[in-house]
């Protein structure tokens, strides 16, 4: 049996209590059920598709990628699964880690090796946040390989949470309504982007992620400080929600909702056009007091 197809085994090692066996077949099923409504909701998987997913080593792309192995053995429809995950050549950076892991799922992977740790390096002052410009070497890296392999569709491990995130972080940095889609075109059009986990909540992949051990590989190898304005909207929302709970899901939810009426984008509504039809025959009455 694969890794994959045995999570449950691999879940209650370490736990063995009914209560605890119970709690996690309850999440996994919240996780699968969650993870299942998006795909659907946004057409983000079809017959034949080849979806490349892309493991960074950290717990979402670990959780993404053992459930989507797990939603393709009960899924009605054929599609192909092939992992590919960067070496960036950060110091310490455990080699062995994901091909001794990725060995066991049962599914075509690569470990594409490229040192943009000392491209990133040379070009950032020190002190400085290097992840804007390491993610886009990354992307870049990671979608020249998707061409290369004929993928349909690139899977990347963002949640809920993350996408909460980037709404706040393009509203009080950037001045713009938007938050990071479920499916997307590239830029240059060549390459469709999924997340199948957006709507899980970043507290269960995290004790999804715990519960079934993955190997995790932490983002700090590099030294340098996970991207500071995300850590202070990361803040904000955790106050609001322990203030407020539910509000996270609330601001979720509203991302599915919205009213392009009630906003200000002249391109999205068109306010020009806003008239009512009055008939013309009807003048002002000659009296002030109108008795309705
Ligand atoms: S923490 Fe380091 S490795 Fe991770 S994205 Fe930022 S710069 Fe890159």
């Amino acid at each position: 049996m694969s890794q994959a197809d045995n999570g449950e085994a691999h879940a209650t090692h370490g736990r063995d209590t009914r209560k605890d066996r119970l709690e996690f077949n309850k999440l996994r099923k919240r996780v699968r059920r969650q993870m299942g409504k998006a795909i659907a909701d946004f057409s983000m998987i079809e017959a034949g598709d080849r979806i490349m997913v892309c493991i960074s080593g950290g717990k979402d792309s670990h959780a993404m990628l053992e459930l989507l192995i797990s939603l393709r053995s009960s899924a009605p429809i054929d599609f192909e699964i092939v992992a590919v995950t960067l070496d960036q050549k950060q110091p310490g950076y455990p080699e062995d880690v994901l091909p001794d892991y990725l060995e066991t799922l049962g599914v075509p992977f690569y470990i594409l090796e490229k040192d943009t740790y000392s491209v990133v390096r040379s070009i950032i002052p020190e002190g400085k946040t290097t992840c804007g410009l390491c993610s886009r070497l990354r992307r870049g890296t990671l979608y020249g390989f998707a061409e290369q392999i004929g993928a349909t569709k690139i899977a990347l491990g963002h949640h809920r949470d993350d996408i909460v995130e980037t709404l706040f972080l393009n509203l009080f940095f950037g001045g713009k309504l938007k938050a990071m889609p479920p499916k997307l075109k590239s830029d240059d059009g060549r390459h469709v982007v999924i997340r199948p986990l957006a709507y899980c909540r970043e507290s269960d992949i995290a004790e999804y992620a715990r519960a079934m051990q993955f190997p995790i590989i932490p983002c700090n190898l590099c030294g340098t400080q996970e991207n500071l304005q995300r850590q202070e909207i990361k803040g904000m929302l955790t106050d609001w929600e322990r203030q407020y709970p539910g509000r996270t899901e609330t601001i979720f939810r509203a991302l599915g909702n919205v009213a392009p009426s009630h906003l200000l984008d002249q391109s999205l509504f068109d306010f020009q056009g806003l008239k009512v039809e009055v008939d013309d025959s009807l003048g002002l009455p000659d009296i002030r007091v109108v008795n309705l």
